[in-house]
């Protein structure tokens, strides 16, 4: 029984009333693995975050992973590898968690938004090449929900305009793109390992990259630009170091790493099941008007981050806010990704943006709705998710119809 009262349905997962949109599995294993660093010598900047990294970067298929404290402080660590300074423009979809365009403003830099593809809600290659200027350093692929990007199209037009392609594949730990995994795509491929994410260390996240020299300044940068760390120097016995050039705080701790070490050995099969139960919603929404799960294409894997779905008959958002409010007071925790960040009035007061200038990612605003999508869900889960969403949308349909009816 949970504090309510209620008895656990299967519905609720066992974790008391709400169905949440996303939850972490830990188990027994990864408890062991983070509490045998807390008796060990090194609690941060030790041997587990290089164990980590090495892991996560053979993984998906790149030479190196640089660990920090958060997803953003990836992001960031980014943007200041790719040289991004004042005066630089980085192009960024509007369909993002706004900490993609904030690190670009980290570093003195511009973010400039580039629409949306309607379909899928990732960034419109043709878009961001119309967006390029003098000032261009880079170009952030935002895999949405999981799937990703058109990234030889984003790699050609890097390529020919001499700029840097990062991926913000916080969604997409885990995916492919023609046979390629994610990591292995962009020239700077960013992680976060927050709790809602494929794999978690609590806070956390990385960068991956094939370049040394991208290297050698992410790892100085989490470490205040110093350019050796204290174990480095532990092992030379030496107390030289010296500050090149202004860095941060950004280190993650070994019993962070330890948890997402025990925890990527867990990765294929959690990916498998959010492809199973994100399957399970696309067979159970195929005949039922007005929910549209968004477009997978070809020759792409999605790791399903996020289930996510088109509401609606009008493009007010009317459909898609009755429809949150109505799953929410069931129980089920949906949430919306992402309010477009250049609607944010942080963006509108100091960046001069404002409604119009990303249309696609604008009515989709209005009509997205995320549905609860983990791997410890069931099967029954997804089926009483899908038939709430049915059901209220079949009854609002009737409603437009009546009301049609009786204005003939
Ligand atoms: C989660 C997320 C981030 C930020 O990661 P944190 O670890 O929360 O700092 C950045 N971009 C996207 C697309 C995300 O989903």
């Amino acid at each position: 029984m949970n504090p309510r009262g209620l008895k656990n349905s299967p519905c609720n997962s066992g974790s008391g009333a709400l169905l949440p949109y996303g939850r972490q599995s830990i188990d027994e294993e990864d408890i062991a693995a983070v509490a045998a660093v807390l008796r060990s010598e090194w609690l941060t900047t030790g041997p587990i975050v290089s164990r980590f990294e090495e892991a996560v970067a053979q993984f998906c298929g790149a030479r190196s992973g640089v660990a920090v404290s958060s997803g953003t402080a990836a992001l960031h660590t980014a943007m200041y590898a790719a040289g991004i300074g004042p005066g630089n423009e980085v192009i960024v979809p509007p369909i993002t968690f706004a900490a993609t365009a904030n690190a670009v403003i980290f570093q003195g830099g511009t973010p400039v938004f580039a629409d949306v593809q309607t379909e899928t809600l990732l960034l419109d290659p043709a878009a961001a090449e119309r967006a390029i200027t003098p000032r261009t350093k880079a170009i952030v692929a935002v895999d949405y929900a999981g799937q990703p990007c058109d990234y030889r199209e984003l790699q050609s037009i890097c390529r020919r305009h001499g700029l840097v392609l990062i991926a913000d594949a916080c969604h997409s730990l885990g995916a492919s793109y023609r046979g390629r995994a994610v990591g292995s795509l962009a020239d700077l491929t960013v992680f976060s390992f927050h709790p809602v994410k494929h794999i978690t260390t609590g806070e956390g996240g990385m960068v991956l990259t094939d370049c040394p020299d991208f290297l050698d300044r992410m790892r100085a940068f989490r470490n205040h630009g110093i350019t050796t760390d204290h174990r480095q120097r532990s092992e030379r016995g030496s107390w030289f170091y010296e500050m090149q050039d202004l860095g941060y705080n950004y280190r993650i701790t070994d019993f962070q790493c330890a948890l997402g070490l025990s925890q990527l050995p867990k990765l294929p099969d959690w990916l498998a099941r959010r492809r199973a139960l994100a399957e399970q919603y696309v067979r159970a929404f195929a005949d039922v008007p007005f929910v549209r799960p968004l477009r997978l294409r070809s020759g792409r894997t999605h790791a399903y981050h996020l289930f996510a779905v088109r509401i609606g008959f009008a493009q007010s958002g009317a459909d898609r806010n009755m429809l949150f409010q109505k799953m929410r007071d069931l129980g089920i925790g949906v949430n919306v990704h992402y309010i477009p960040v250049h609607l944010h009035p942080y963006y509108q007061n100091r960046w001069g943006t404002a409604p119009g200038l990303c249309p696609v990612a604008e009515a989709a605003y209005e009509q997205l709705l995320t549905l609860p999508l983990f791997p410890a869900m069931t099967d029954a889960d997804v089926e009483r998710v899908a038939a709430a969403v049915t059901e209220l949308i079949e009854e609002s349909g009737q409603q437009l119809e009546a009301v049609h009816d009786s204005s003939r």
